[in-house]
């Protein structure tokens, strides 16, 4: 939550490296003013930073520098992020074939790809392998025997990864926790699933297992699981070492690492993370007396998240006495729908004006018909906010564009990237006339 003594900081950790408040008190972000954005391409917009997310690509590249590092496409996709992911020498995890269908349109190369997915259909698989996707992350018995097939019949070799849950419990939100048992993805390491799904692989003929994934979560802050899951998996290759007389060559640890969306969250740098991971593997490896597998790591949030602003217009400002003050602005749950969904509290910030007013609390509003549609539930901003103000949200570079939805038959609203003083629509704005041409009457 923005405190009430900061209504104008903008907290380096929030918000984009290339963000400053100029002496007008208008938000600059890669070096643009946001009222001239807001007047060149509407609101509201997403902000996407092309200096930050490439940053944060290339901090994930130095520090895991032994590791393979795929970019999660889920985060954030579009060709111009695709072009930075391959431009900065990562990897990219795709999880459906419209995800595919971007990185390809890009010229991201498919050997460099994983796909995911717990239920793919027949062709998806069919152009994972006729594009000749590096990796296929696969979730069940079932698409073992679908992808064999498959591969049988165009006489063709898959590299598979068996997704597995090791049984650990992260501090990742209850709807995107994926390490534990109860869960849809993957197939449990505990009573031995995870060790039949591997026989099956290698008996296929048709399947070449590379190793195991584990995915446990994310907006992970504690990272202790990622340890505990480590461990687990060597484990379940010391059993198939033992069983099966071979060392799986890989093991993918997955992404989920957290962002700061508030003064209190402090994540872990990459450098951090990568120190973690590769010492919990090693220290694993030793204790089971197998050769550490060369291991993979899929962050998205950590790359896009902060890369990301939107920019919003006020409509409308209502004082109810005694109450709260409600700012409502021109999008909401169909641009963002994380507030609802896991109750998010964004950082936000009068974005277009300088304001001396003394800050006041009040709650950021969506426009759409729904009473949970809340952008920022507690926010401090200047009292004086009005009707036709700017304001700008932060850290809303992952998980809101790719999660943006037509509610109440509003247009999504376009991906403007910033840098070095130059804005360009990359993603453009939805209008109503894309929604009416799906519905045929
Ligand atoms: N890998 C897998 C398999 C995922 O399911 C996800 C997200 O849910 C990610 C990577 C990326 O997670 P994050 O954006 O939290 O890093």
């Amino acid at each position: 939550m923005t405190t009430s003594t900061d209504v104008n900081a903008l907290l380096p950790r929030l918000w984009p490296r290339t963000a400053m408040r100029h002496p007008d008190g208008v938000l600059r972000i890669g070096g643009v003013s946001v009222a001239d954005l807001a007047d060149r391409f509407g609101t509201p917009a997403y902000l996407f930073d092309e200096h930050e997310f490439r940053t944060r690509c290339t901090e994930f590249r130095a520090a895991f520098h032994d590791f393979d590092v795929y970019y999660a496409a889920k985060a954030f996709l579009c060709k111009v992020a695709v072009r930075l992911v391959a431009q900065a020498g990562l990897n990219l995890d795709v999880c459906t074939g419209g995800e595919l269908a971007v990185a390809l349109a890009a010229g991201f190369p498919p050997e460099r790809i994983v796909l995911h997915g717990n239920n793919k259909s027949a062709a998806e698989m069919h152009d994972a392998l006729g594009y000749g996707v590096g990796r296929v992350v696969v979730d069940s018995l079932d698409e073992i025997d679908q992808l064999a097939a498959l591969a049988r019949r165009y006489r063709t070799r898959a590299r598979v990864l068996v997704r597995v849950t090791a049984g650990v419990r992260s501090d990742a939100h209850d709807h995107n926790a994926t390490g534990h048992l109860d869960q849809k993805f993957g197939i449990p390491v505990d009573g031995g699933a995870a060790a039949e799904a591997i026989g099956r692989v290698l008996g296929s003929g048709a399947l070449d297992l590379r190793g195991v994934h584990t995915h446990l979560g994310s907006q992970i802050l504690d990272t202790t699981a990622y340890g505990i899951a480590a461990g687990r998996a060597i484990a379940l290759y010391a059993g198939v070492a033992a069983t099966h007389g071979i060392q799986l060559p890989e093991l993918n640890l997955g992404g989920g690492f957290g962002i700061a969306y508030t003064e209190a969250d402090h994540p872990a740098t990459p450098a951090e993370l990568a120190a973690q991971l590769r010492r919990a593997a090693a220290d694993a490896c030793r204790e089971h007396g197998i050769a550490t597998p060369r291991l993979a790591v899929e962050p998205g949030r950590a790359i896009a998240g902060p890369a990301g602003c939107t920019l919003y217009r006020v409509g409308t400002v209502k004082r109810i006495d005694g109450v709260r003050t409600y700012v409502s602005v021109d999008g909401g749950v169909s641009d963002n729908i994380r507030p609802a969904l896991f109750g998010t509290r964004y950082p936000v910030t009068l974005a277009g004006r300088a304001s001396a007013a003394p800050p006041a609390p009040a709650r950021v509003v969506g426009r759409h018909c729904d009473a949970g549609d809340i952008v920022v539930r507690d926010a401090f901003l200047p009292a004086d906010v009005r009707s036709g103000d700017l304001l700008a949200v932060a850290a809303t570079g992952a998980y809101c564009r790719s999660w943006a939805n037509n509610f109440n038959h509003t247009p999504r609203p376009p991906v403007v990237a910033v840098s070095g003083g130059q804005a360009r629509v990359v993603v453009r704005r939805e209008t109503v006339e894309d929604l009416l041409r799906l519905d045929l009457g």
